[in-house]
């Protein structure tokens, strides 16, 4: 299982470097490299052996006119420069929306200068801030002077309700004119819908509408691994196989462990932030609210509070981590959580080492044996973590309170 990072902020990108041992590659959203494009282009460049790729992020269009502007009643300064950088048009056509108004599917109406636009910018945005970039000259410090093209392009995409919403018919134009205007380039489009608007006939139709692009991105709208039920995990796994069956290649925008669990159905690769977005909803506004400081349990392949971890801890010992970072900090005693406090980059390099044993850790070994293992470590854990005071909000959401969900995986994967 590919482990692609979710670029995010500029503050990581020395913990990248250091970390780059325990991922395969980036995704890099559009509207930060327009709108950083200097230091996003250098960081890509520097990372010059893991292959990237640019989000159009063209459904942050879908969102209502009022949440796509700043309080000066203006375009938010990011969002205009992509509009500006692939498809002007877009920004009339949000500007002449009413307040709570959105985008409707009929109003994109140029499918091909779309695409030309979000593509293009793709092939060429990276190498040409690179090149204007006063700080290309620091390359040299990685050994490398030239900045490399994306591993493939993806078309606009918009997120749909269901396959019979107008927006599945728009996202498939745009898939289809981005391989017909770009026959020499991988074309990957990614299907973004929420689970609800899976089911047998929707997963066939979308097999047999995709089946002729060599790679398409999953982005299960708001799934949250924590809350899925077994019904709904069986519907990701009947999508991820039947888009591997009909040609494909499958690869998931966001995700957790529960994702990487259907490697055994064809999905390649999982990209997620550092300690965030292991699901996303489409209708939050890029750039809007901050992720509090979490820790990752291993065992319980899941986040928690700090402060719910630090009573994890201490009624189970044995659940510390044995990541050199973790033996550092941690040691053998779980009263040292509060360092992490203080050194959240900790926080960071820990989840990207424990990522990269989940994922390797996944090869070679069968769907029942990990089934097995989930549900004896919810035997183990559950009894005295759902009865532990001052829940994570999110297990305390019935009836996913404590670790039930280690159950669902189970019953969705053997
Ligand atoms: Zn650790």
């Amino acid at each position: 299982m590919q482990i692609n990072l979710r670029f995010g902020m500029h503050r990581d990108t020395q913990l990248i470097h250091e970390q780059k041992h325990n991922i395969d590659g980036l995704v890099v959203p559009a509207h930060i490299l327009v709108y950083q494009a200097g230091v996003t282009s250098v960081f890509v460049a520097s990372m010059y052996d893991k292959p990237y790729v640019l989000d159009p992020m063209t459904f942050v269009f879908q969102n209502k006119k009022g949440n796509l502007f700043n309080s000066g009643g203006r375009l938010r300064a990011s969002i205009n420069r992509l509009c500006e950088e692939c498809f002007p048009e877009l920004a009339d056509l949000i500007e002449s929306l009413g307040p709570v108004e959105t985008l409707a599917p009929e109003a994109v109406a140029d499918v091909p200068s779309l695409c030309k636009g979000f593509v293009e910018f793709q092939l060429t945005a990276v190498a040409r801030s690179f090149a204007s970039s006063k700080a290309s000259k620091y390359l040299s410090r990685y050994s490398t002077t030239a900045a490399t093209a994306p591993r493939c392009v993806l078309p606009p995409y918009f997120r749909f309700a269901a396959v019979r919403d107008a927006w599945y018919a728009v996202s498939l134009q745009c898939a289809q004119a981005a391989q017909s205007l770009f026959p020499d380039q991988a074309v990957a489009p990614v299907v973004c819908c929420p689970v609800s608007a899976l089911g047998t006939p929707a997963i066939e139709l979308l097999a047999e509408d995709y089946a002729s692009f060599p790679r398409v991105f999953i982005w299960l709208d708001n799934l949250n691994e924590a809350t899925a039920s077994s019904t709904d995990i069986g519907q990701c796994r009947q999508l991820v196989g039947s888009l591997s069956d009909a040609g494909p290649v499958p690869e998931a925008l966001y995700g957790g462990y529960m994702l990487m669990l259907t490697g055994h159905d064809g999905l390649d690769a999982l990209s997620h932030g550092i300690i965030y977005t292991q699901h996303k909803s489409y209708s939050l506004t890029p750039g809007t609210g901050g992720a509090p400081e979490r820790y990752y349990i291993p065992k319980l392949h899941q986040f928690r509070s700090l402060s719910q971890t630090d009573l994890i801890l201490h009624q189970h010992p044995e659940l510390i981590c044995d990541c050199s970072t973790c033996s550092r900090v941690l040691g053998d005693s779980p009263d040292n959580i509060v360092y992490y406090l203080d050194n959240p980059e900790m926080l960071r390099t820990h989840f990207m080492t424990v990522r990269r044993e989940e994922a390797d850790g996944l090869s070679g070994r069968s769907l029942a044996d990990i089934g097995d293992e989930l549900r004896a470590t919810h035997a183990a854990y559950h009894p005295t973590i759902s009865a532990l005071p001052n829940p994570d909000a999110f297990v305390s959401r019935k009836p996913m309170r404590g670790l039930d969900y280690l159950l669902e995986w189970a019953d969705a994967f053997s």
